[in-house]
């Protein structure tokens, strides 16, 4: 019997060193540009809340935004303005409930999370869901501040920063004007 022992030896193919490097580099750089988030509440306190997650997303054009809104309004949330300091309605405001987008409705903060920052910005220690709201890094006017945006429409709401109260240490330093309040006991 004549086995030939001298079949083809397979190649193995192998990825190219160089398209593996570029790859690694396209991953880091999405991971520095997008990655970072600042230290939230956690979740195993505030849990999530059925309705607040992504799946209703609330997404208008900008001039649909315009006609529901007053112009204060759309100027902070969908423009990323910011109100005069002691100048909204909510920031010298003491009743008990929760405070929705002025956009789309979403439940963003409990008044139990308020307190007074004396910034002249109503303040919360936390949101009233993690999934309620969204953060980003805004660099705009020469400063790095993690900007709170509503997690359902994109509203811009104000910002966060790491000097607020127990138990969280956070300040969510939000405009007046891109809140709604609904009194304790008239919920949905
Ligand atoms: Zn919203």
């Amino acid at each position: 019997m004549l086995d030939d022992p001298a079949i083809g030896r397979e190649t193995m193919s192998r990825l190219s060193k160089p398209s593996l490097l570029l790859a690694l580099i396209g991953a880091l750089a999405v991971a520095i540009c997008c990655g970072s988030e600042p230290p939230q509440a956690s979740n195993d306190q505030y849990p999530i809340q059925e309705g607040d997650g992504i799946s209703d997303r609330v997404i208008k054009t900008d001039e649909e935004w315009q006609q529901i809104l007053t112009p204060e309004q759309y100027e902070v949330t969908r423009m990323k303005g910011t109100e005069p300091p002691f100048t909204g309605k909510f920031c010298d405001f003491h009743e008990q409930g929760t405070y929705t987008c002025v956009c789309c409705g979403n439940a963003l903060f409990s008044s139990e999370a308020k307190f007074d920052s004396g910034t002249g910005w109503p303040s919360f220690w936390a949101p009233i869901s993690d999934q309620s709201i969204k953060t980003a890094i805004d660099t705009s006017f020469g400063m790095v501040r993690t900007e709170v945006m509503c997690r359902r429409c994109d509203a811009h709401l104000g910002h966060v920063f790491e000097d607020g109260p127990a138990p969280t240490g956070l300040r969510y330093c939000i405009n007046s004007v891109a809140l709604d309040f609904i009194e304790i006991g008239n919920e949905q």
